[in-house]
């Protein structure tokens, strides 16, 4: 499998719209990877995971045929993760010679609420082409030659309206797992993890630098890695084969890309906007 990541920032990107703080000044300046849009990857050229508000920026800065993606797995209804407006314009009089008539959206009930208030304002022939599946904790789905299997991020689930997903992606033997927004896992997605088979690619929620956050804050910094990374491997689920990358970075206790390479050190890849990888 190969994923683009297409945006590796957290819900305010990096710069943040309205911040001047230090650490948005100093990626304003520097620009290059330090430049980061919503979290937003493609997996091959047809599974694509999540839809923020940089969707479009990220067609224009890749030139990747966004027609061509059949399944969207939506990790949770975050405005970073899940902008449904920009669906309203897919097919009918605002898309042509698209690769793909048809879009399959995997995501919580709850998810797909948020679409169901905007819908309105897509035409009949949109709607015909939509195809959402809500989707179960532990029980996977069949999407093309992928199978998916959602499990249970944790992150923020008293701010209520739906389950948030991390999810495990295999496809012709190979498997990754996807841990956008998360913090350190539930005993019951450990368990599972144990008995998956091996995972050639983990991508980490790095949204708090090099701050530990614990169980409880639903995201994860360097230390938490770490300790996912360490007991992943302990387990049998990765080995020294398996690529550990960061992503989904925030100016709060972000690091800028230079210091975040220094800190995390060899054990993982810190994603940039645009970096693309095999597993
Ligand atoms: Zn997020
Ligand atoms: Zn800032
Ligand atoms: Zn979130």
């Amino acid at each position: 499998m190969k994923l683009t990541y297409l945006g590796t920032g957290a819900a305010e990107g990096w710069p943040a719209l309205f911040c001047n703080c230090k650490n948005c000044r100093e990626a304003s300046r520097l620009g290059g990877r330090n430049i980061r849009t919503r979290s937003q990857t493609l997996v091959n050229h047809d599974l694509l995971l999540d839809l923020p508000p940089d969707t479009y920026y990220h067609k224009l800065m890749s030139g990747l045929d966004f027609s061509a993606v059949k399944y969207l797995f939506v990790t949770h209804w975050h405005m970073d993760h899940f902008y449904p407006q920009e669906l309203t314009v897919r097919g009918s009089v605002y898309s042509h010679r698209m690769a793909s008539r048809d879009l399959d959206i995997y995501c919580a009930a709850g998810t797909k609420a948020l679409f169901d208030q905007v819908s309105w304002e897509a035409n009949k022939e949109t709607l015909e082409t939509l195809h959402f599946h809500i989707l179960t904790p532990f029980e996977p789905v069949t999407a093309g030659d992928y199978t998916v299997t959602p499990l249970p991020g944790n992150h923020m689930h008293e701010l209520k309206n739906g389950q948030p997903f991390i999810y495990l992606i295999e496809q012709a033997g190979r498997r990754v797992l996807y841990a956008h927004d998360t913090g350190i896992f539930y005993p019951e997605v450990w368990d599972f993890l144990g008995k998956c088979g091996h995972i050639g690619l983990v991508s980490l929620d790095g949204t708090c630098g090099a701050s530990k956050v614990g169980p409880k804050g639903g995201h994860m910094g360097l230390p938490d890695d770490r300790e996912v990374r360490a007991r992943l491997i302990e387990m049998g689920a990765c080995d020294s084969t398996t690529r550990f990358v960061l992503n989904h970075f925030s100016h709060n206790d972000g690091l800028l890309y230079d210091q975040m390479i220094r800190e995390a050190g060899p054990d993982f890849t810190v994603s940039y906007d645009g970096m693309e990888i095999e597993c």
